[in-house]
């Protein structure tokens, strides 16, 4: 039986672990929190999945929470004028349903099924020196271990990074008694040029159906505003003085919101990078990156899950494929290269959205508030951005798509 291991139990991790056992691979996950900690610690994450991501779940019959987790059903966008102001907006519903459930919720009962269909768990932070005694007694190593330091052993890649800092102060906020939006439930994607973005949606936590808060600020902005925060009381407060001040018709919505918990609570910033797929370790010994720890997109566009779910099942694959080969270092570099072709798209216009848009992008945006076709494309594009490509990236692709 041929053996795997993977540093971290998150997304990729995971669910790569449970598709492997479940064709009798023999799989070890090392974790460096145990699920009692995951369910009672802090969030992570607003882990919004769209379609695509959710159906390799399902596939592997871990969509536990599909029927309790709300669903989402559309997204709107709203472009913010100054002093609190609309300039326009628009909302389109999604062809699949999109749901995020806590992976407070999700890890601890993804660890249990892990260890139920056969695999095994090892609660250690794992090291260089792990690296390699796995890499010694295992046909295969991932590292699976997300934004964890032991990522940073594999190399930057300077030519697929355009960033070399952290574009957003990132901030979330996870609260009971907002009131829900009119119509069909929704992502509502807010943008306030040269402040920053809001967007919030229902989702499934520890304690039930919620809605999560996402704050992304733009650096020295603002709505970069989390520094002296210190109580999970403040961190509220905070959330509701900034939609007050910048997307009022939000701060309607959440007047009388509560948090779900203490726990439900974040702000940090990270450089959005890219890094190469192999490490060598220093035995000549050799392990493989996947998802976060080697292709890390801002949250700006909710993609960094959905990667990761898409990585997973990809990586299944060729690792079903590759039958008892070995995986050496041109089947790893294969393997990224087959991801990279899905996932350049992603990191193309997750960047795109970083910086302030290009004329033809700010075009189709505001068409698509006449145009429900338009608005359609763009809202179903978040389940696989790659349909994006060319007219996301050129204006004339731009203007073809709008007279269309
Ligand atoms: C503010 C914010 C909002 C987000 N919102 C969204 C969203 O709406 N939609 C979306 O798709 N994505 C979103 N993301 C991104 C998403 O959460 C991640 O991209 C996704 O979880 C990555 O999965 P992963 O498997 O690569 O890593 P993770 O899920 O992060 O898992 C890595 C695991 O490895 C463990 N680990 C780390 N180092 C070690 C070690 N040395 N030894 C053992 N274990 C280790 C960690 O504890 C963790 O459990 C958001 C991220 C942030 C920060």
């Amino acid at each position: 039986m041929r053996k795997i291991a993977i540093i971290g139990a998150g997304q990729s991790g995971l669910q790569l672990g449970i598709g492997l056992v479940q064709k009798g691979y023999e799989v070890t996950v090392y974790s460096n929190r145990r699920p009692e900690e995951i369910e009672k610690g802090r969030i992570l994450s607003s882990q919004c999945m769209f379609d695509m991501a959710l159906q390799y779940e399902r596939d592997l019959g871990i969509n536990f929470w599909e029927e309790e987790c709300p669903n989402i059903d559309g997204i709107s966008f709203t472009m913010a004028g100054p002093e609190g102001t609309k300039v326009f907006e628009w909302a389109a519903r999604l062809d699949g349903y999109a749901q995020s459930v806590d992976q407070r919720v999700k890890m601890p009962g993804w660890m249990k099924a892990f260890e139920e269909q056969g695999g095994t768990l090892v609660f250690e932070e794992a090291s260089i020196a792990t690296l390699e005694k796995l890499a010694r007694t295992n046909d295969l190593v991932l590292v699976a271990s997300g934004k964890g330091e032991i990522g940073k052993l594999f190399k930057r890649d300077d030519e697929r990074s355009r960033f070399d800092r952290p574009m957003r102060a990132l901030g979330l906020t996870y609260v009971n008694n907002l009131v829900p939006r009119d119509a069909y439930t929704a992502v509502c994607f807010n943008v306030a040029p040269g402040v920053g973005e809001y967007f919030v949606f229902p989702a499934l936590t520890t304690t039930g159906p919620c809605e999560i808060m996402v704050f992304e600020g733009v650096p020295g902005g603002p709505m970069d505003c989390w520094k002296d925060v210190t109580s999970p009381e403040q961190h509220l407060e905070r959330s509701k003085e900034i939609l007050e001040t910048w997307f009022p018709w939000e701060a309607e919505r959440a007047r009388d919101c509560e948090l779900t918990d203490d726990n439900g609570i974040l702000a940090g910033r990270f450089p959005p990078t890219v890094r190469k797929p192999v490490l060598e370790l220093p035995s000549g010994g050799i392990a493989m990156g996947m998802a976060d720890a080697i292709l890390l997109n801002d949250p700006i566009t909710g993609q960094g899950s959905n990667n990761a779910s898409k990585c997973a099942n990809l990586f299944l694959k060729r690792i079903l494929e590759r039958g008892t080969d070995a995986f050496d270092r041109q089947w790893m570099q294969e393997t990224f290269d087959a991801y990279w072709a899905y996932a350049e798209t992603v990191v193309r216009w997750t960047n795109s959205m970083l910086v302030p848009p290009k004329p033809h992008v700010m075009e189709l945006l505001q068409a698509a508030a006449n145009n429900p076709q338009l608005a359609h494309r763009i809202v179903n594009g978040f389940t696989d951005p790659t349909t994006y490509d060319p007219w996301w990236f050129e204006p004339e692709e731009a203007e073809r798509l709008i007279a269309a």
